[in-house]
């Protein structure tokens, strides 16, 4: 009777951390593109245990 283990709890982008209840966060930085040897900008949606630690995140991209 372990059904527990049929739940995956999201894990924060930032800490780590499963979190049962993910904030959505789209995040921009900057990729390498090795094709064209030249930086480029995308936007992702990543999953966060908290709004702090999205606008973490987003810090550490933009340098
Ligand atoms: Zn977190």
């Amino acid at each position: 009777m372990d059904q527990q283990q049929n739940v995956v709890a999201a894990k924060c982008t930032y800490c780590g951390n499963p979190t049962e209840a993910p904030v959505k966060a789209k995040i921009i930085d900057q990729a390498y593109d090795n094709v064209r040897r030249k930086k480029y900008v995308r936007t992702r949606e990543l999953e966060f245990c908290s709004r702090a630690c999205a606008g973490y995140y987003q810090m550490s991209c933009e340098g």
